[in-house]
């Protein structure tokens, strides 16, 4: 489970994976998508498909070193085991000291969104295990997390993954909430991406004449990119989600950019290309 890293400009993004297998089923994870929709991707993508229904699924962060600051966007499933990622343990830890980062040089941490699988690492035992960082997320996210309703259904699906792995950020006193653009390094802007959740935000880096987007969970396939229609159970506003990716795909297409997306296979690197007249997406 290697990272990947590419360069932008004096930016370097590092693509660090926490847990990866086929943990879910295509009729589960996509309800509204007919078994039909799947079969050209199949010789495509065969990184994505496992047997009849299953569908593979991988786990990622991203690290991004700007001058002296390092930056770590989402934190996995974290220690586990998690019963709903077949029980694994996230191996975030282990990623970030392969790339020689101790938890204790992490300045910054930016949650693309607060769902079970991008929280999972924020505290060890009550307290922030990265203890020199700075936590950021989203307002709307934080506070659509705590209404009654969505915190319930979170805590169904991965126990704590609100109460114990989020909320205790606030009384810590290592949050910041933003909302709508926000620069939160020199050449690193946080911009709404909607959809996947109410207050889903991406990064957009530039670096000199250089740019990559980190997109979190605009994408969980890769044939979202040529069919932005696709919907995964867990987007909360899926229209939001269709427009954002349609947004997404064809500036990205346009200027040629590198993508960093959470769960996209094999590295979660990749650019999204035009072939036969259709976007796809291309790992790198
Ligand atoms: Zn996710």
């Amino acid at each position: 489970m290697a990272g990947r890293r590419i360069q932008v400009g004096e930016i370097e993004i590092v693509s660090l994976t926490d847990t990866a297998g086929p943990f879910f089923t295509y009729s589960g994870a996509y309800p509204a998508t007919p078994r039909e929709t799947w079969e050209p991707f199949r010789a495509q993508y065969p990184e994505c498909f496992s047997g009849e229904d299953g569908v593979v699924t991988r786990v990622g962060c991203v690290l991004v070193r700007v001058g002296d600051r390092t930056l770590l966007v989402d934190t996995g499933i974290g220690p586990g085991p998690v019963a709903l990622f077949g029980h694994s343990r996230g191996q975030l830890m282990e990623e970030l000291a392969r790339h020689g980062v101790a938890p204790e040089d992490i300045h910054l941490v930016f949650l693309t969104h607060l769902h079970p699988d991008h929280v999972g690492w924020n505290l060890t035992e009550g307290k922030p295990s990265f203890p020199n960082a700075r936590y950021i997320a989203s307002r709307s996210d934080w506070e659509v997390f705590h209404t009654p309703e969505v915190k319930a259904f979170m805590e169904s699906l991965v126990p704590g993954c609100v109460e114990r792995d989020v909320t205790p950020l606030a009384q810590l006193g290592v949050l910041d909430l933003i909302e709508g653009e926000t620069e939160i390094l020199p050449g690193v802007r946080a911009f709404p991406t909607p959809g996947h959740t109410t207050g889903h935000m991406s990064l957009h880096v530039t670096s000199g004449s250089q740019q990559a987007l980190i997109l979190g969970d605009v994408f969980h396939h890769p044939a979202q990119v040529q069919v932005n229609e696709i919907c995964i159970a867990f987007d909360m506003d899926p229209p939001a989600a269709i427009q954002t990716r349609r947004r997404i795909v064809e500036w990205a297409a346009a200027e040629g950019m590198p993508l960093a997306g959470c769960h996209l296979l094999p590295h979660g690197l990749g650019r999204i290309a035009r072939r036969d007249g259709a976007f796809a997406w291309e790992a790198l």
